[in-house]
């Protein structure tokens, strides 16, 4: 996902900033150029990214600062709530009710994503205990009908649609209706996809709408989409109460920053976001712990939920405990990389960590990764006879010339890749200290946790 360029883009801009001894204006708008020049190579929409730029030059007036307040942290702060206000449009996300058919209408351009990912959030709902229905409104594309047919039946959802019916609205109202009787409580329409602002199609969309009279409208945006999103989005909101949006293809190439525009011009939240082709590559959407992947702050909210999901209950306290030390050891490394190898459920929770595992096994790289994982473990066995001291141990000074020179004799391996462990060593430190302090929760006090830690 390119939007984690960007994310790398805004830390180095904010680490620089840390860098600096003084923080005056000139490096305030030097980081601030820096996070503006990458937001647009994101595909952010030009104004956003200078109202954004203007309101933190407001909110953070580095006379008024008293001396002793953290600039930094303050200047971080402002950043983070930025973005945040720029993907949160200020309005409560709609949310289906029990008890009654709840009717949410798909609308977007061709080719956006739009069919497979009404099936996604049909599926995601079927996992969640409601029982959805889908209804192929789009008589436009040839093919459609087949392709909703086929996505349905694969996830054992009903289904509505004609081959004959050429008109969209009609199908619309009476595949609704059927599915009305049989109670079925979420009704999906796939309508239509539109080329450009083609006024008859959205005059039809328009249409399906009023005849249905959907409690939401999801609009359906192709990550890839660039700077058009903003205008597009605006354009499919003049027609139809779009009340959220789903971005697609966040697994692509897309640099994304068009999902940030889309918000602004629809006014609406984004609430999930398709990350593959397949069914469940679909994910629930919160904009903090996004904002805190993509300043590199870390998605603390999904890491402790994380913990609590896949990490045996027997295991947590232990697992907490060292995390709250902060004190990375080179053994704490080798049962990080044998959990890492394992992906078993650690491995899954670290995988989460940004700069963990992201760096260490970037995705399409797995197996050159794990190969030097391996070889890193290799090193560290021939450690033993180092004794405890220096496994246990974390001062990385410890690890001196003739230390290295020993394991690379006793591992066969050259000197070089024993420093370039020990420099792996001391990134992963910095990534394990940032959880230094933190409070061990008691049970069902998780979410609590990980609201002050986004905080
Ligand atoms: P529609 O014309 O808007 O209904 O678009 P489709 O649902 O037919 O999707 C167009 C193409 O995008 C298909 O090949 C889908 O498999 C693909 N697609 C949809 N969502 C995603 C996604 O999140 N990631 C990836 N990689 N492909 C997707």
């Amino acid at each position: 996902m390119v939007l984690a360029q960007l994310g790398g883009s805004i830390s180095r801009a904010l680490q620089q900033m840390s860098n600096a001894t003084v923080i005056d204006e000139k490096v305030l708008n030097e980081c601030l150029n820096e996070i503006s020049r990458a937001l647009l190579q994101s595909d952010v929409q030009f104004k956003l990214v200078r109202d954004m730029q203007s309101n933190i030059k407001k909110i953070v007036n580095l006379d008024d600062l008293a001396a002793g307040h953290n600039k930094r942290k303050i200047i971080q702060q402002a950043i983070f709530n930025e973005l945040c206000k720029m993907l949160d449009p200020g309005k409560p996300s709609f949310t289906l009710k029990k008890g009654k058919p709840s009717i949410v209408m798909f609308v977007g351009l061709q080719g956006s994503g739009k069919t497979t990912t009404c099936t996604k959030y049909a599926y995601y709902h079927q996992k969640k205990g409601w029982k959805p229905a889908l209804v192929c409104a789009d008589t436009f594309r040839a093919g459609a009908f087949d392709q909703l047919k086929q996505n349905a039946t694969k996830a054992k959802i009903p289904f509505y649609g004609s081959y004959m019916e050429s008109d969209p609205v009609k199908i619309a109202v009476e595949g609704v209706e059927r599915f009305k009787k049989e109670n079925c409580d979420l009704i999906i329409v796939d309508t239509s996809g539109r080329h450009k602002q083609e006024a008859a199609l959205f005059e039809e969309m328009r249409q399906v709408s009023e005849a249905t009279n959907p409690d939401l409208v999801v609009f359906v945006m192709d990550s890839s989409i660039g700077q058009a999103a903003f205008d597009q989005a605006q354009a499919f909101r003049q027609s139809v109460s779009v009340g959220a949006v789903i971005v697609t293809k966040m697994d692509g190439h897309a640099k994304g920053g068009g999902a940030l525009s889309a918000v602004a011009a629809t006014k609406s939240p984004v609430i999930f976001i398709g990350t593959g082709e397949h069914m469940d590559e679909f994910e629930v959407f919160d904009v903090k712990p996004f904002v805190s992947r993509l300043l590199g702050m870390g998605d603390w909210s999904g890491f402790m939920d994380k913990i609590h999901e896949v990490v045996p209950m027997d295991q947590q306290p232990e697992l907490l405990q060292k995390l709250s030390e902060g004190n990375f050891t080179l053994r704490i490394m080798y049962e990080q990389f044998q959990n890492l190898m394992k992906m078993g459920p650690i491995g899954q929770v670290f995988s989460m960590l940004p700069g963990f595992s992201s760096e260490l096994m970037p995705k399409g790289r797995e197996k050159e990764s794990q190969a030097k994982i391996k070889r890193y473990m290799t090193m560290m066995d021939s450690m033993t006879n180092e004794g405890k001291l220096t496994l246990d141990s974390t001062n990385p000074k410890l690890m001196n010339e003739s230390r290295m020179m020993r394991i690379a004799r006793g591992s066969g391996r050259p000197v070089r890749e024993v420093m370039e462990m020990m420099e792996e060593y001391k990134r992963l430190a910095k990534v394990w200290s940032k959880m230094k302090g933190l409070k061990i929760p008691k049970k069902g006090e998780m979410s609590a946790l990980s609201r002050n830690m986004n905080a």
